[in-house]
């Protein structure tokens, strides 16, 4: 490649070194559970998985997904419409719809890839879209993809407002998250669906950070507001408290999901999910929804963790619980540099800052699963506590 290249590549590497935004990946040398191991042979305690239910890992579910590669295959080497749909797919996709309360769903390789190819096919010009200010990149990208007016908003009053000011618009879309990551809050999607019912407006809510854990029987935000049947549209993720692998899907009603099947751009040209990965997911939605063992534990320990922080002084939000718990600091120096010191005391969490979150609120973000115990728990606020006092 051309000098100008690298060194241009090169360049832009210091800079995001300078601003102390480099990030370093750990290299895990065992599977995704409460306790991994790193390379150099410690055991760490993990704070920053997305393995809510803690089945990543779990035996039926590896099982199952080994059952699925003999059965059916590594893979499809093709794209769903041309010679890539299985039994399997469509039983995953049926699955879903019964366990998310839509009519059809369709699966993606990614719910980056979901969000990347919901709008575009169902909206134009003519159209608007409005936007919460949080949400997740991928809606972001996928909503930049689409030519419709795009309106973000900053809360419900504000969402109001841009939804009076796209009142000419042909149709409306509100796209929200329906857990914001960073701070693991939940979206008021009730409040979200009166307000689209009053501006005759659609609804789609993107539930990674939710489906399979998150109200009554754990199938997402729309269960917890109590608004099950009203959002029109829902995207997720199967690569987080569903197995822990990867896969998204976009689910709602038929007319909608077949004419994304026509001309969803990551549907019509990328490949079929692995079969490995659909019968993994199949297992760890079976075990989510007849084992309410797993969510009890999960908000246990969710409950637990959190009343110990508060108890150590740590500044973790009030109100509404859910198992991501940031410890606000402030300092973006001071947060990586508690991340580090955590590590060094066996606990893995990650600091967050500026621009993934705004300046000055620079945190901790910590996840607890349902596969911590009691006594990983004791061990990482013990930790927080001995590393507060170092810094
Ligand atoms: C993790 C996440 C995604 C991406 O999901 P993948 O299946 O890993 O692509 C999209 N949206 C939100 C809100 C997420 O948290």
């Amino acid at each position: 490649m051309n000098a100008n290249w690298k060194s241009r590549a090169a360049l832009e590497l210091v800079s995001i070194r300078a601003q102390g935004l480099f990030k370093t990946e750990r290299i895990i040398a065992s599977p995704q559970d409460a306790v991994i191991r790193l390379r150099d042979g410690r055991e760490v305690i993990n704070l920053c998985a997305n393995n809510y239910l803690g089945l990543a890992n779990h035996p039926d579910v590896v099982r199952a997904a080994q059952e699925a590669l003999a059965r059916w295959g590594n893979g499809l080497s093709s794209v769903r419409f041309i010679c890539g749909t299985q039994m399997l797919h469509r039983q995953l996709e049926e699955r879903l719809s019964e366990f998310l309360g839509t009519e059809d769903t369709i699966l993606y390789a990614a719910c980056f890839d979901a969000n990347g190819g919901v709008f575009e096919p169902l909206l134009d010009e003519r159209d608007a879209v409005l936007s919460d200010q949080l949400n997740h990149a991928s809606l972001i990208d996928g909503i930049r993809l689409c030519k419709a007016r795009r309106l973000r908003y900053r809360n419900l009053e504000d969402l109001e407002a841009q939804l009076r000011a796209a009142a000419d618009a042909r149709a409306r879309l509100i796209a929200t998250d329906g857990v914001f990551s960073m701070d693991g809050t939940i979206a008021r999607l009730d409040r979200i669906c009166d307000l689209a019912e009053r501006y005759d407006a659609a609804v789609l809510f993107d539930d990674c950070h939710a489906v399979g854990f998150l109200g009554t029987t754990g199938r997402g935000t729309h269960e917890y507001r109590g608004c099950m049947g009203r959002p029109d549209l829902i995207t997720g993720t199967l690569g987080k408290a569903l197995g822990g692998a990867s896969g998204g899907y976009v689910s709602g009603p038929n007319e909608i999901i077949a004419l994304l099947r026509q001309r969803s751009r990551p549907y019509l040209f990328s490949n079929t999910l692995p079969p490995a990965v659909a019968g993994g997911a199949l297992k760890a939605i079976e075990i989510a929804t007849r084992d309410a063992e797993f969510r009890e534990r999960l908000w246990e320990n969710t409950r637990y963790f959190r009343r110990a922080l508060k108890q150590a002084g740590f500044d973790v939000p009030e109100g509404e619980v859910h198992p991501i718990t940031p410890i606000m600091l402030g300092d973006a120096v001071l947060a990586q540099r508690m991340a580090e010191r955590m590590l060094e005391r066996g606990v893995y969490v990650i600091g967050f800052f500026y621009p993934v979150v705004p300046q000055g609120t620079a945190r901790i973000r910590t996840q607890v699963t349902a596969a911590h115990r009691r006594e990983h728990l004791d061990r990482a606020v013990e930790a927080f506590i001995a590393v507060r006092n170092e810094v």
